[in-house]
């Protein structure tokens, strides 16, 4: 089946944003299984972030068979997140995404302070704000030995032009603040959709050991 021009149509999994009109590149390109039949895919292009999104369209009917990278980019995906929370996270992927990793680095800041601040930690710097999670033990301790990432992070904004960072750094602080996010948002609410532990569950549990 030929590809269809709604498709085009997207969230970009890269920059994240939405529902933008993707350059279409190839189209309709056949490729050969050698165990029989074949794949089709097309390759499209963002207008923002000039990153390419693969896409496999069924061979039989109008339809998307398979979308690489998955949007939003999985491996930045944090489930469960405050509205606040998520759109400063968001952000943060947007504009470093669009190459300017000192403004990501704000909106990072601004994703960790609003993360601490729903529980109800509201000290005066960032790094005191990450230890005093740890403390009460919201996150785990061990992000005690890579709060370095997120030490520049805090004072970008703050004094403007003293600081800047590089993408890499950024990129850093960045995973840094998602499994920040995991932990405090998205892991406690999984758990609790499991369910509470049964009897059953701890026995099962002690039986893989
Ligand atoms: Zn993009």
């Amino acid at each position: 089946m030929p590809f269809s021009s709604e498709f085009s149509f997207r969230t970009c999994p890269w920059c994240n944003t939405q529902d933008v009109s993707m350059y279409v590149k190839l189209q309709d390109v056949e490729f050969k299984v050698a165990a029989g039949g074949h794949k089709q895919w097309n390759w499209l292009g963002c207008p923002r972030c000039g990153n390419v999104i693969s896409i496999e369209t069924s061979t039989q009917s109008k339809r998307i068979v398979k979308v690489v990278p998955e949007e939003p980019l999985s491996a930045l995906k944090v489930n469960h997140l405050p509205s606040d929370v998520e759109e400063y996270y968001t952000n943060a992927q947007t504009v470093l995404n669009a190459g300017v990793p000192s403004s990501a680095a704000v909106e990072l800041r601004r994703t960790l302070e609003a993360a601490a601040h729903h529980q109800g930690v509201n000290e005066r710097t960032l790094v005191k704000a990450i230890e005093k999670l740890a403390e009460e033990g919201l996150i785990t301790a061990n992000f005690m030995g890579v709060l370095g990432h997120i030490r520049k992070v805090g004072n970008v904004g703050a004094h403007a032009g003293e600081q800047t960072l590089t993408r890499e750094e950024v990129e850093k602080a960045m995973a840094f603040t998602t499994q920040v996010l995991r932990n405090l948002f998205e892991m406690p609410k999984e758990l609790e959709l499991l369910g509470m532990p049964t009897e059953e569950n701890n026995r099962q549990d002690s039986d893989e050991k």
